[in-house]
């Protein structure tokens, strides 16, 4: 069967996406397009093999031509069209954010947990990088014992002037907090924001870089470098150390350049080089999960632990001081809470 896609969001991951789901994931074509930007829209329609325009994101997700739906328009939009999408009873695939406020996760939970199944995928694409998840085998195989520490940096060459202070913590390493979680079955517990010498190339309302130091529950600490302004390229990097080893994050196939004097890889240029495969990978489970009935990856409860756990964060970057990471109760809809280190073993 081949599931109907309907794409809310023709902007830049909008557009990737619509690509992806409509010429490289098998099981799904791209069926309609909405934007605000009626012209982007279009134009995003006219590369898929014949997706409709349609007036606004609630017409499409209410299309009885439509089966599934992906949110790809900026954040605080998001929250509206996962409801609407959970409604009429239809899964959807939402790009990180989940949503903007915890509150706003938690109205999404409890539609999802009222529905009675889970119909929604968050798109935390780290889950399926390759790399990723061969350290995730390796840890869980008790290549390294159990996990003490974890050393992270997220660099970009540069960002636009739009971006603020708390884009570090929200935008950037909302990333680390879910893949973190996730990695080592374990909920963040507390965080707190160091600022170290600020860099001379960040502009004036922004603090860059920030390092962010993350406590899980059982004691783990993660220290997460954000540095958006390195200038070399796009460097992902993660290392855990364990009782007995460490695991460290590989990057995605590369050459090692040998010349007079040299010996280097490349860096990424930027996040759709080093993550394109992961986001092939990440859509085609998501089209799998559709076929199976049942949504997989990240859930709407890791969405509302990322964005939590991203408040925190902000009230410890604006009073230095380390913040406890507060969360409901998780809903059996979403398992078992994660496990401890005993569990693990
Ligand atoms: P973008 O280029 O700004 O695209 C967003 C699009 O949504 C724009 O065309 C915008 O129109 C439209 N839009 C905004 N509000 C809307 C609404 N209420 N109804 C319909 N359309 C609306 O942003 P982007 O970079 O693609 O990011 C989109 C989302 O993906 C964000 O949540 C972002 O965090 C996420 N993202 C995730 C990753 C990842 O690695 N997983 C990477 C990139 C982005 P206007 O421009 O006219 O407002």
């Amino acid at each position: 069967m081949t599931f109907r896609v309907g794409i809310i969001g023709a902007g830049m991951i909008g557009q990737e996406h619509a690509q992806r789901l409509d010429q490289r994931v098998s099981g799904t074509q791209v069926a309609g397009i909405a934007d605000m930007n009626r012209d982007r829209a279009s134009h995003v329609a006219a590369v898929t093999s014949g997706a409709g325009v349609y007036a606004s994101g609630h017409d499409l997700i209410a299309a009885p031509d439509i089966d599934a739906v992906v949110v790809t328009t900026w954040g605080p939009a998001h929250e509206e069209y996962v409801l609407a999408a959970i409604a009429t009873g239809k899964p959807v695939f939402c790009e990180k954010p989940l949503a903007t406020t915890s509150a706003a996760c938690l109205r999404i939970v409890d539609a999802e947990v009222a529905a009675g199944r889970r119909l929604v995928q968050v798109g935390f694409m780290r889950r399926s990088d390759p790399g990723y998840q061969a350290m995730k085998q390796d840890l869980d195989d008790g290549m390294i014992g159990e996990p003490l520490l974890a050393h992270c940096a997220h660099r970009n060459p540069s960002v636009p002037d739009s971006y603020t202070s708390d884009m570090p913590i929200n935008d950037t390493a909302v990333h680390e907090f879910d893949t973190m979680r996730w990695l080592l079955d374990e909920d963040i517990a507390a965080i707190s924001v160091l600022l170290p010498r600020r860099s001379r190339r960040a502009s004036s309302h922004l603090d860059d870089p920030q390092v962010l130091l993350l406590e899980t529950a059982s004691g783990v600490l993660i220290d997460v470098e954000v540095n958006v302004n390195c200038d070399y390229g796009y460097d992902i990097r993660c290392e855990l150390v364990g009782e007995t080893g460490t695991l460290t994050l590989a990057n995605p196939e590369r050459v090692d350049i040998r010349r007079t004097g040299l010996d280097s890889v490349r860096v990424p240029a930027d996040w759709r080089a080093r993550f394109g495969r992961a986001y092939d990978i990440e859509l085609q489970e998501w089209a799998n999960s559709l076929a199976a009935g049942q949504a997989g990856g990240a859930s709407s409860w890791d969405g509302y632990e990322a964005t939590a756990i991203c408040e925190a964060g902000l009230t410890a970057l604006a009073s230095r001081e380390r913040v406890t990471v507060e969360a409901r109760q998780r809903p059996s809809l979403y398992g078992q809470p994660l496990a401890s280190p005993a569990a693990r073993a």
